[in-house]
């Protein structure tokens, strides 16, 4: 939701953005060509007001000039110094003096020209002379007439001002002299040289009707114009300047370019960075995206997670992790050392585990380990804690993240297992029993047999009076009831479930323990037995009763094997001897080995052999093998099977020796093999 509303928020900036900055280039594309345009004008209006100037400049010389005619009074003279005067002033068509009535005493034209005066007779235009030297008259100074059109021959016609200088002295008016203008010679002679290829200059009356102009003009193009009041004595003329630039001219000069350029910059930019913010925005939705994921997965997980720095701070937990020890995140996160799921007795231990550590001493186990924490209750439960190393991005390590696992139903499972496996191996010792209580009354039949003989010999020798015999009989007795009373023992002793703690044995006390069974056995099925014990070998770390059942059960089955298959002269062969394991060398361990020369394992049987209730037996409960395996299993050893040669199979079972040998009651005998 949040995310959304800031994107729209970020949308309507950008559209606010986008024309704000389109209108401020506009504004700038315009503002620098009015400013190029006022550039211009600015030079056109000085343009204009030289040309005024010259023009005014020019006239005035050109008054200087006619006034000097006077000095000429003689007729041909003045026409001569008047010609002069018209060949060196192009812009004059004419020259009269007149009299004070202003009757026309002498005329010069222009040779430039045809005379002006052939098609409008020159007496047609006396009345503008009249009334520019009426003026004249009345200013004392020269004047100009208004401008009028006189028609010409070939069809066009020349715009003239009539000019009228007084001649005289003082108030006194003795004649005029009259030049008459041709206002477009006037443009080209005094402006005409400044005047630049794109400029056009004109004569305008004050209600804008042109009436001579000079330059080109160039229609269809962007025009500037300036405009010049030249005010004469007289007349007044409007000068019109104009000037043309290359049009429709979009970026007029250099400045408007540079800003249009930079303009077309800018909206560059603002494209890129649109892209970009849009780039961005992909990429902030992708990672908030793999945020959710990473939250959800976090949260749906069973194993707590914790994050710590180097001190021992925890900046991270996961809802799991809370759930386990019952304290809030709030509770445990950015604490000071310890957190309050350490049991308050263990800090020490805990605290030296996490300097030890720090200070790079023993790094955690790959595979984790175990620790206790307590909840907030305050029950203990152990947990299985693997941790790694939390490594940043410039590959510096800023503390550790640990999987906690609390594994107190674990360890509930394997305390049912463990007490369900000592039943298992309390019903093979039954079962072991009830097959041997057929055996032991026959065993027991012997002696007590012979104990009913001796006794009845007994009575007899009491009955004759023969003391003497009577002794040997009695130890006769003894002898056989004690005989009996040991075998009956060696089963209690077997069944008799010992719960005892690892201890170390000789090899040979485990299997004198288990001799008086295996005889019972032997005899019945006539196997002959022969075991090979050397007397240095060195004790073995085991839980003793399990060990003899194990033995036993081994024993019990080459028998059986050898028995069921009808092998002519069955022996059982027992072997202990040193071995050494190469996933742990230096470290020594005793191999038993029990071979037979029966009829071996079939192949159809291998695969099962260890598998709970697989028996071949008509009478077997198949619990044997397994319960073996399991037993040298739980003491680090290996139980594993080959055939004999030529005949029969080997059972061999691994056990370690204990650390420090020392001598026992049970101590090896000094024979080193026996048979019986
Ligand atoms: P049980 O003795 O009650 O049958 P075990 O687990 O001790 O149960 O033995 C499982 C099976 O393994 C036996 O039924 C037998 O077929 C086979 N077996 C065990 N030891 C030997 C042996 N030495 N030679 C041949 N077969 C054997």
């Amino acid at each position: 939701m949040q995310d959304q509303g800031g994107s729209t928020a970020r949308r309507i900036l950008w559209w606010v953005l986008v024309p704000l900055v389109a209108a401020l280039l506009v504004t700038l594309v315009w503002l620098a060509g009015r400013y190029e345009a006022s550039q211009v004008q600015d030079t056109l209006d000085r343009d204009a007001s030289a040309a005024g100037t010259d023009i005014r400049e020019g006239l005035a010389r050109n008054i200087q000039d006619l006034q000097a005619l006077r000095a000429t009074p003689s007729q041909p003279d003045w026409e001569a110094a008047a010609l002069g005067l018209l060949r060196q002033r192009r812009e004059l068509l004419r020259v009269e003096q007149r009299d004070a009535a202003l009757q026309t005493l002498h005329a010069v034209e222009t040779p430039y020209r045809k005379p002006i005066f052939e098609r409008l007779p020159r007496s047609q235009a006396q009345a503008d002379v009249r009334l520019a030297c009426a003026q004249a008259m009345r200013l004392s100074q020269p004047a100009y007439s208004t401008s009028y059109f006189v028609p010409q021959v070939d069809g066009l016609g020349v715009e003239v001002m009539e000019l009228c200088v007084p001649l005289g002295s003082g108030r006194e008016v003795t004649g005029f002299v009259v030049a008459s203008y041709a206002l477009s010679d006037v443009l080209s002679a005094f402006v005409g040289p400044q005047l630049a290829r794109n400029q056009e200059i004109s004569f305008n009356e004050t209600d804008g009707t042109r009436l001579a102009r000079y330059g080109q003009s160039q229609r269809g193009r962007r025009t500037f114009s300036s405009q010049y009041l030249l005010d004469l004595p007289g007349n007044t003329l409007l000068l019109r300047m104009n000037s043309w630039r290359a049009a429709p001219d979009l970026f007029p000069n250099v400045m408007t370019a540079l800003v249009t350029a930079m303009s077309i910059a800018l909206v560059a930019v603002l494209v890129m960075l649109g892209r970009d913010m849009r780039r961005r925005q992909r990429v902030e939705r992708d990672l908030a995206d793999a945020l959710a994921f990473r939250k959800a997965m976090e949260d749906s997980l069973v194993t707590g997670l914790r994050a710590r720095d180097l001190t021992g701070r925890i900046t991270y937990v996961n809802p799991a992790f809370c759930a386990m020890v019952g304290f809030s995140a709030d509770e445990i996160l950015d604490r000071a050392m310890p957190p309050p799921y350490w049991p308050p007795d263990l800090v020490e231990d805990y605290l030296r585990r996490h300097e030890n550590r720090h200070a790079g001493g023993q790094q955690p186990p790959r595979e984790g380990f175990e620790s206790v924490f307590v909840r907030k209750d305050g029950v203990r439960f152990p947990v299985l804690i693997i941790e790694a190393p939390l490594i940043n991005a410039q590959g510096v390590q800023t503390g550790w993240m640990s999987a906690c696992l609390d594994i107190s139903e674990q360890r509930r499972v394997e305390e049912v297992s463990r007490a369900s496996q000592e039943r298992l191996q309390a019903t093979a010792r039954l079962a072991t029993v009830g097959e041997m209580a057929s055996l032991l009354s026959h065993e027991l039949n012997q002696p007590l047999a012979a104990i009913s003989s001796y006794a009845t010999g007994s009575r007899n020798l009491l009955q004759s009076g023969d003391v003497q015999g009577l002794d040997g009989a009695l130890q006769r007795i003894a002898q056989q009831a004690e005989r009996a009373g040991k075998v009956i023992r060696s089963v209690h002793d077997f069944l008799r479930r010992r719960d005892q703690p690892r201890e170390p044995v000789h090899p040979q006390a485990l299997w004198e323990a288990v001799i008086p069974l295996v005889t019972l056995q032997a005899r019945k099925l006539g196997v002959g037995v022969v075991s090979r014990i050397p007397a240095d070998l060195p004790q073995v770390l085991c839980d003793r009763t399990m060990v003899e059942q194990v033995l036993l059960n081994l024993v019990r089955n080459a028998m059986q094997a050898m028995d069921d298959a009808g092998v002519a002269r069955p022996t059982l062969t027992l072997q202990v001897r040193r071995a050494e394991r190469s996933d742990e060398p230096g470290r020594v361990w005793l191999e038993f080995s029990v071979a037979d020369i029966g009829p071996g394992v079939p192949d159809e049987v291998k695969g099962q052999l260890f598998t709970p209730f697989f028996t071949t037996k008509a009478e077997g409960m198949g619990l044997g093998l397994s319960l073996c395996r399991t037993v040298v299993e739980q003491h680090g050893g290996q139980l594993s099977f080959e055939p004999n040669t030529p005949q029969g199979t080997i059972f061999r079972f691994t056990l370690p020796t204990a650390d420090l040998p020392r001598a026992t009651p049970d101590a090896a005998p000094p024979s080193h093999a026996t048979t019986f």
